[in-house]
């Protein structure tokens, strides 16, 4: 009972509900990248991931208290059509793949990158945020990608880069954490552009609503917009 009220008392202390996803290859390292950002754990074996799957994080950015709802997709294509479903409403992506292979950066993140092309409607305008993720920097001696070339490829398309491990632990907060303060930007700057734009007074009200309930997850109850509210997402 004690750990309810606790737990409710934490997640109404929020500041920003975000929605994230994570993609990339199979076998990357995307699972373990959440498992050692949300439980510090890691696995040496590789459980395939069925579909989607989710983890909660708590995260202070900035000095603001941040909940991530992150989406963990399956890499291999017979969960396609799934997968998909899920990418519409992210505000952001983490794109992982592994610098000791290298058909998942090569023929992986440009298939990717097509892939949320078609499926996340305010890519196009780089409303959506991309941490470009360099995984298993432990394993040197077989590494195939270079720092330079996947520093190269985040510049070319407007990402961050980080390279991480999830076997030692390194940059794996610090990447998330570069991901929040790039989706705290947006949202600011979405919540700078509506005050100066010239909406109908429906629109207005119900990209306000939208904005406030991306700042707060403790108040959509009352939700008349059911479908935006992050909490159905
Ligand atoms: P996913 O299919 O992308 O979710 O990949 P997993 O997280 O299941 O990881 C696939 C395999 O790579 C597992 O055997 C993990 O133990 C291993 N792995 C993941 N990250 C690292 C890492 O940073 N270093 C090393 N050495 N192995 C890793
Ligand atoms: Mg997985």
């Amino acid at each position: 009972m004690s750990t309810l009220r606790t737990q409710l008392s934490v997640e109404h202390k929020c500041d920003h509900l975000f929605k994230v996803l994570i993609c990339g290859d199979s076998a990357v390292g995307k699972t373990s990248i959440l498992t050692r950002l949300v439980s510090n754990k890691f696995r040496v074996a590789h459980i395939r991931t069925l579909g989607v799957d989710f983890m909660m994080k708590y995260i202070t950015v900035q000095g603001q208290r941040v909940q991530l709802k992150i989406w963990d997709t399956a890499g291999q294509e017979e969960f396609d059509a799934i997968t998909s479903q899920f990418f519409k409403r992210a505000q952001g992506v983490l794109l992982a793949y592994d610098v000791t292979n290298s058909r998942s950066f090569h023929s992986g993140l440009p298939k990717w990158i097509k892939k949320l092309k078609e499926n996340i409607p305010q890519f196009e305008d780089a409303k959506v945020p991309i941490v470009l993720i360099g995984n298993k920097i432990d394993l040197e001696d077989q590494r195939v990608i270079s720092h330079s070339e996947g520093l190269k490829f985040a510049q070319q398309h407007d990402m961050a880069y980080y390279e991480t491990s999830c076997a030692t632990s390194i940059n794996i907060t610090e990447a998330v954490c570069g991901l929040v303060e790039r989706i705290m930007e947006e949202v600011s700057a979405t919540s700078q552009s509506m005050t100066e734009s010239q909406l109908s007074p429906k629109e207005d009200a119900e990209k306000k609503h939208s904005i406030e309930l991306s700042k707060s997850c403790s108040d959509c109850q009352c939700c008349k917009w059911k479908c935006r509210c992050p909490r159905n997402m």
